[in-house]
């Protein structure tokens, strides 16, 4: 392709709204464009990108077996009632209507539809396994879209859904997708990380999530050198501080506190550790189908630590959208609590969870849901009690490992993809069921594996860029080789670059020639900003058959060689490096 005839458009200075890299660098290299909040278009280079990703994609699920289909993105609601998620998935499900007012959704996860073709078309064991998937555009109308393709509310996804006779085979079918996501995320140029994970609106039982390391991503990974231990921090168990089964109770006492609103404020007032006090933490709960207010949440932990919001709604058995900070100035009448100074005693109305490490810890000093008031000596059973108690602390780096008591690490990662083992949750409430050999009825057992494509690019991207641009790996690279003009209407020049391109294409290898009538500057900073492996520039020595030819990922390092040691050296660098290194 000559960029002379080429639609293609850069930018120079980076977007106003875009904070990240990979959104920043997307948007100035013309490959993606906004279209609204969340919703974007993919230019030409962009699309190639996402359909050098789906290919990988493709065939390491091929490799494994699993069959491709496409199911439409429009969903009717009945098949979404059927299971109950119409209302569980809340404001992200993206409902629609037709004209004659019948209900559907924009499918965000294709569960339902998948466990439709199931239990109409799997009947008999003989036709077990099966693991059928499809690449496709998926909607969710995210709360707080952002940071480009990562976070989306129009996204392309690869999702996968196996269908077994017996928890056997399911657990064969999950590893075959584990070890194809490995590879998927390896050939992508990834450094990626499976880690233990939660199984949030999707549900079932055991998950993994596979997160790109890096320092932009949403994800907090939690993993043990010593033990190999890896996962969220949702699913990361925190270990509770040993219980002081030996200290005495000492009686209940109640202290003014003037103006003491925060721990730090407590603490300094009446000289004592974080780790002496309870901190109270308030949410108010909604309805999960008319979103409407249903009841207060006040959660305890200990003053040093904080709670972590999904192991909260998991303990109170609701989706994550039905929970919010209260509003103090509201929830006070309604349950006793006084901003500041809120304490388990003395609150009535609301449900209460306990962090499971506060029972065993004693003598410690909490609000007195009084104004300028604290309790010291307050210890679990006699004075206050949980309706809940359990782990709903969030771990911190150095906190002992839940496997073998070591202190973990702490990094983010932009989760890529997930997989999970759904057991018979959907084939139950669907009745998706097979006959066995003696013809009586089991339920399916399935598993569901999602790739995030269009966020894989971004988080590529994310990895592998510099201050002048993005660095893309051969295998994703939307082209291979970038030949560089410096002077297109000198006939030689164009001579010896239409050589190149013409032999390297020969041999598949994706060439870009930049002929346009511009400033060598400008075409460098385009090569740079574009991020192609290959940078060959034909200038003066064109004459002599001499090019100059460098690496994109390693630019110090300009030879100058011949044009036909050139096609040879892409040539063989495209071959050796176009699946994944
Ligand atoms: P997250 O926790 O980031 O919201 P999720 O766990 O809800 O994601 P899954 O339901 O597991 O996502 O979807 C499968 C994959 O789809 C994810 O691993 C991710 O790569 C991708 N994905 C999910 N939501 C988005 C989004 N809003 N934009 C882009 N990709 C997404
Ligand atoms: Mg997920």
């Amino acid at each position: 392709m000559r960029m002379s005839k080429m639609y293609f458009k850069t930018y120079h200075d980076d977007p106003a709204d875009a904070v990240i890299p990979s959104h920043k660098l997307m948007l100035r290299a013309g490959m993606i464009r906004q279209q609204a909040s969340g919703v974007y278009s993919f230019m030409q280079p962009g699309w190639r990108a996402v359909r050098k990703v789906e290919q990988i994609v493709r065939e390491e699920m091929d490799r494994t077996g699993a069959q491709e289909i496409h199911m439409s993105a429009v969903i009717p609601a009945e098949l979404w009632q059927e299971t109950g998620r119409w209302n569980e998935y809340g404001p992200e499900l993206w409902r629609i209507k037709d004209r004659h007012g019948r209900d559907f959704c924009l499918g965000p996860t294709h569960e339902e539809c998948f466990t439709d073709v199931a239990r109409n078309d799997l009947t008999s064991y003989k036709q077990l396994p099966v693991n059928l998937y499809q690449i496709q555009t998926k909607y969710r109308d995210e709360d707080r879209p952002r940071f480009g393709l990562l976070r989306s509310r129009e996204f392309i996804m690869k999702d996968a859904y196996s269908f077994d006779v017996d928890q056997e085979g399911l657990d064969k079918s999950y590893m075959d997708m584990y070890h194809a996501y490995e590879k998927v995320f390896k050939r992508c140029g990834l450094d990626c990380r499976p880690v233990e994970a939660d199984t949030g609106a999707i549900g079932g039982s055991n998950s993994h999530e596979f997160s790109a390391l890096s320092e932009v991503g949403e994800s907090d990974l939690f993993y043990c050198d010593k033990c190999g231990m890896a996962a969220t921090d949702e699913r990361c168990a925190c270990v509770d501080a040993k219980a002081q089964d030996d200290v005495e109770m000492l009686p209940l006492e109640k202290k003014e506190t003037p103006g003491t609103k925060t721990i730090e404020a407590v603490c300094d007032y009446l000289h004592l550790d974080k780790k002496q006090t309870i901190k109270a933490l308030l949410f108010v709960t909604y309805d999960e189908a008319t979103l409407k207010e249903n009841g207060y949440v006040a959660a305890f932990v200990r003053g040093d630590r904080d709670v972590n919001m999904i192991k909260l709604v998991n303990a109170l058995n609701i989706p994550e959208f039905c929970i919010a900070f209260a509003d103090e100035e509201k929830m006070g009448p309604a349950t006793g609590c006084v901003g500041g100074f809120t304490g388990p005693m003395g609150l009535h109305d609301c449900t209460i969870v306990v962090d499971s490490e506060l029972p065993g810890l004693k003598n410690l000093c909490a609000g007195a849901c009084e104004k300028d008031h604290h309790y010291i000596n307050v210890n679990y059973g006699r004075d206050y009690k949980g309706d809940i108690v359990t782990d709903i602390k969030m771990m911190k780096e150095g906190d002992p490992c839940p496997v073998c008591g070591a202190p973990v690490k702490h990094t983010k990662g932009i989760e890529v993809g997930q997989v999970f083992k759904l057991g018979t949750k959907y084939s139950e409430s669907m009745g998706a069921y097979y006959l066995d050999q003696k013809q009586e009825k089991h339920p399916i057992v399935m598993g569901c594996y999602g790739i995030g494509v269009t966020r894989t690019v971004a988080a590529v991207v994310e990895q592998h860029h510099d201050e002048k641009g993005i660095v893309w790996p051969v295998s994703v690279a939307p082209y291979h080789v970038m030949i560089t003009v410096i002077k297109p209407s000198d006939e030689k020049q164009m001579e010896v670059a239409l050589h190149i391109q013409d032999e390297l294409e020969k041999q598949g290898v994706e060439v870009l020639v930049d002929d346009r009538d511009e400033r060598a500057g400008v075409k460098f900073n385009d090569a740079d900003l574009l991020g192609y492996p290959v940078m060959i520039t034909v200038g003066g020595k064109a004459s002599d058959g001499i090019v100059e030819y460098k690496l994109r990922r390693d630019e110090d390092h300009m030879e100058e060689i011949s044009a036909d040691e050139a096609v040879k050296r892409a040539a063989d660098l495209v071959a050796a490096e176009r699946f994944g290194c």
